[in-house]
């Protein structure tokens, strides 16, 4: 913390983490100057800041804060490093870092850092939720929830973190140095912010870049991608894989899911639905484990855990039909992972904000759906590859709650309607989150 006395900080975007950061690395000692683009008025954040002495610079990114003698700059993870305050300052090779390289830099527990195409919000909770009853107490920080340099702050020894971090987060870390990290998948996502796969796999792999062979890195041996930037770490490879038996890491054998040679649960008595969520439960099993779970622990939260809100969450049964929220699915990949969940007679409701993609990928995993019902900006063009995976019945509605009672009017006994839209909820809705509750209101409307 010794660190941050007396250094020249400019924390750029006054959202929750940089508002977070500013206080605390003002009570390090440091001088902090905070900037964003939105201006001033009615801003409470920037009179709380200013009230405890730190400057508040809004409504603009002009050149002239970066001649402070600033020692590094702190972004959030959402401004893209095309801003012009941002390109400028890494043209006077000022660092640019995100708050998790603070957090890593501050705490005093050892970290689990999670990343990944998807999955990480569920690995992330499967992970603390095992660990919860081990001799450490496991906190979870990052994207879900608390900011993670906030909870680092305050951690001890005794803790553990366990920090779910998107590739904007790793993009701006330098040092970062988990104990164990966690690389889930990787897959085209993102491509606006990174420009490539190539740079986007980069920014991921920054996770385990400073790890050394005390440490651990978790990854997933059936992802070519991810497969091959583990070439560059230098931590102990702890692999799983859901089609070969590794030894070495997480694998399946006779039906039963193992981590080296412990046996950890017969797969029938896990409750998450999905391959993909195999995936997941075997990265959360290897980093507990390493962690200090026991199999007890592991065992009773893999028959109990039914998945994280909004995600391919079982919502209810009516007259028969069961009803699964998987709102978060704002990519084709997590709604093709949410289908594969399913054999058939599926009800899908899909749609949302246009990003200029097509859904020619959706199309082989809409064999198991019987009905479509799209909604939002990309309505047509999802009913077009409903076309084209030559679905019957496809309707179209205005929003996800009119959707729910189309989709029903269709439906019969036996059903599954599930709400996986493979686009973001913006063009509708403020958050997935808010899609996601309309959907579960819609379906308690029908009873
Ligand atoms: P993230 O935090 O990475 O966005 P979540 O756990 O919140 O991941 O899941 C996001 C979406 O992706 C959900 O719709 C979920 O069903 C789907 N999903 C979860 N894990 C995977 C996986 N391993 N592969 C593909 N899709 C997944």
């Amino acid at each position: 913390k010794e660190f941050f006395t007396g250094k020249n900080i400019l924390i750029v975007g006054l959202a929750k983490s940089g508002f977070a950061a500013a206080k605390l690395l003002h009570s390090f000692g440091a001088h902090v100057t905070v900037n964003d683009r939105q201006p001033r008025e009615g801003n409470a954040e920037a009179e709380m800041l200013e009230q405890i002495g730190i400057s508040v610079e809004c409504g603009g990114h002009p050149f002239s804060l970066l001649d402070d003698d600033i020692d590094f700059l702190v972004k959030n993870p959402g401004i893209p490093y095309e801003n012009p305050l941002i390109a400028e300052a890494v043209k006077r090779k000022i660092p640019v870092y995100t708050e998790v390289e603070i957090a890593g830099l501050i705490s005093e527990a050892s970290i689990i850092a999670i990343t990944g195409s998807n999955g990480k919000t569920t690995t992330t909770t499967l992970i603390g939720e095992m660990l919860k009853n081990s001799a450490k107490t496991p906190v979870v920080a990052g994207n879900i929830g608390t900011v993670f340099s906030e909870v680092a702050a305050k951690s001890t020894s005794d803790d553990i973190l366990v920090a779910e971090l998107s590739s904007f987060q790793l993009m701006g870390t330098e040092k970062f140095k988990p104990q164990i990290s966690v690389f889930l998948n990787l897959f085209e996502a993102h491509l606006d912010y990174h420009g490539s796969v190539d740079e986007y796999g980069k920014a991921k792999a920054k996770i385990t870049e400073n790890q050394d062979k005390d440490d651990y890195v978790i990854y997933n041996a059936d992802d070519e991608r991810v497969t091959e930037l583990m070439k560059h770490s230098k931590a102990k490879h702890i692999p799983f894989s859901v089609k070969r038996q590794l030894k070495e890491g997480a694998y399946i054998q006779e039906s039963t899911l193992y981590f080296q040679d412990r046996k950890i649960i017969e797969l029938k008595d896990i409750v998450l639905p999905g391959e993909h969520n195999l995936s997941n439960i075997m990265a959360a099993v290897a980093a507990s484990m390493l962690a200090g779970a026991s199999t007890e622990q592991i065992g009773k939260v893999l028959t109990t855990f039914a998945g994280v809100t909004h995600r391919l969450q079982y919502v209810c049964e009516v007259e028969g039909r069961r009803f699964y929220n998987d709102s978060k699915a704002t990519n084709i990949l997590a709604t093709k992972a949410a289908l594969s969940a399913f054999e058939k007679n599926v009800i899908l409701l899909a749609g949302g904000l246009d990003r200029g993609n097509t859904f020619d990928d959706l199309i082989p995993s809409l064999k198991n759906v019987k009905v479509l019902v799209t909604f939002g900006q990309t309505a047509e063009k999802m009913a077009d590859a409903g076309r084209q995976a030559g679905i019957e019945t496809i309707k179209r509605a205005d929003n996800v709650e009119e959707a729910v009672p189309v989709a029903y009017s269709h439906s019969k006994d036996g059903d599954v309607i599930l709400l996986s839209p493979a686009c973001a909820s913006w063009d509708q809705y403020k958050t997935f989150e808010q899609r996601g509750d309309m959907f579960i209101n819609s379906v308690h409307k029908l009873k």
